[in-house]
């Protein structure tokens, strides 16, 4: 019996990959070993933040950086501290923002659920550009200039959502952003691998990136990361770590505050009080940041492509084609899609998904594609033996 059995859960075969719902990635052993380590000992967490600070400066090529509780939660600190900066009458008040400026410029087209953490801490949103592809009314993407014409006294920021095909691309709107004196915030979340984006994406002179910890760097599921300027580093930082030392004795490390900038004494609790990162996840983290910047994780990636293709060869002669996407890079792990023929099945690819689910195990398949008629399957969780039975099950289902 596991710790799941134990409290009457069976544990799932996850072909979901790093989704958080499901669990978020497989921490790698050293990773699991150093957070074991650190839970045993007692250091102040503001000079852990600072060493975290160090390597993941060193890493991704910004001036600061801290570790967070999910890339959520560095979009929050993030959006906190361009609001703020260092004034403490600010930061007391956040939420509440109306007294200063608090407005992010936002493609709609770059709109998500995710955004409610910029939300959170106070931020409003200001829409420009359509989304006429989807909506499809026309051809055109978000245009930089509409950023512009959005900017006025109480824009605050830009807020850009970063993929491989984001509109207008992130240099241009950081451009325009820079031209008025605006910090640029970017959600780029699932943005990796490729492990360049770590440098890419923040050489663009993107003020603040927020990665996260619990995907493809395989720390710790709660962790993310908030890197960029260390003028707003600092406030996020701030706004983040617990603030109840004496404020006679409170000497934050250098890396990260300008005590010049406090001259008042310490700000209270800050609104990422409530995002409490503990020092075995900030180990955790910084362990397997240095693993995925490394590349330790590339030698797996043939073996999930073998497994992917077991899984095919099994479904071989089943109503369904299978097709392997590999972006071949040498670091992304490769995903499977599963078409259904749903006339000659009888069922569609909805059904089969939620089949699996309440077969036993459950098994989840990536739910993506299934209006087009496609499971999809990714192998980060997979070992060989869950791949086979993944394959059974699903010619049983079919
Ligand atoms: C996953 C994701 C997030 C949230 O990341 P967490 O580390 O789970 O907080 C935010 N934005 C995007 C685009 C994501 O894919």
């Amino acid at each position: 019996m596991g710790v799941y059995e134990d409290l009457g859960l069976t544990p799932i075969i996850n072909a979901s990959g790093s989704v958080t719902r499901l669990g978020g990635a497989p921490m790698p052993r050293k990773v699991l070993d150093a957070m074991t380590e650190a839970a045993a000992g007692s250091v102040p967490l503001e000079f852990l933040q600072a060493k975290a600070c160090v390597n993941i400066a060193a890493v991704t090529g910004v001036e600061a950086g801290i570790v967070t509780a999910g890339a959520a939660s560095a979009l929050t600190l993030g959006a906190a501290a361009i609001m703020t900066r260092w004034d403490r009458g600010r930061m007391e008040l956040l939420p509440r923002s109306e007294s200063f400026p608090n407005e992010f410029v936002i493609a709609r087209e770059q709109r998500s659920g995710y955004d409610h953490a910029v939300r959170a801490a106070g931020a409003r949103l200001v829409e420009v550009g359509f989304n006429e592809i989807v909506s499809g009314a026309g051809v055109r993407r978000t245009e930089a200039w509409e950023y512009e014409a959005a900017f006025g006294p109480n824009t605050v920021g830009v807020l850009y959502v970063f993929t491989n095909n984001s509109e207008p691309p992130l240099s241009e709107v950081v451009a325009i952003a820079h031209k008025h004196g605006l910090p640029v915030l970017v959600d780029a979340a699932a943005e990796l691998p490729p492990r360049s984006n770590l440098i890419d994406i923040p050489s663009t002179g993107a003020d603040l990136v927020a990665f996260s910890g619990g995907k493809s760097i395989r720390g710790p599921q709660s962790t993310g990361i908030l890197a960029g300027r260390r003028d707003l580093v600092g406030p996020a930082f701030a706004q983040l770590v617990d603030m109840d030392d004496h404020p006679s004795l409170w000497d934050p490390p250098k890396e990260l505050v300008d005590i010049d900038q406090l001259k008042g004494g310490p700000p209270r609790h800050g609104i990422g009080r409530a995002h409490k990162v503990s020092k075995e996840e900030i180990v955790g983290l910084l362990t397997a940041l240095e693993l995925f910047a490394a590349g330790a994780y590339d030698e797996e990636v043939a073996g999930y492509r073998q497994r992917l293709e077991r899984i095919a060869a099994a479904l071989s002669e089943a109503p369904v084609t299978c097709t392997i996407h590999d972006r071949g890079d040498g670091e992304s792990f490769p995903l499977l899609d599963i078409v259904v023929h749903e006339d000659a099945v009888g069922k569609s690819a909805f059904n089969i998904c939620a089949a699996l689910r309440a077969g036993s195990p459950p098994i989840y398949a990536g739910h993506g594609k299934l209006a087009q008629g496609t499971l999809t399957v990714n192998p980060l969780n997979l070992d060989d033996v869950t791949a086979d039975t993944l394959a059974r099950r699903v010619l049983e289902t079919l």
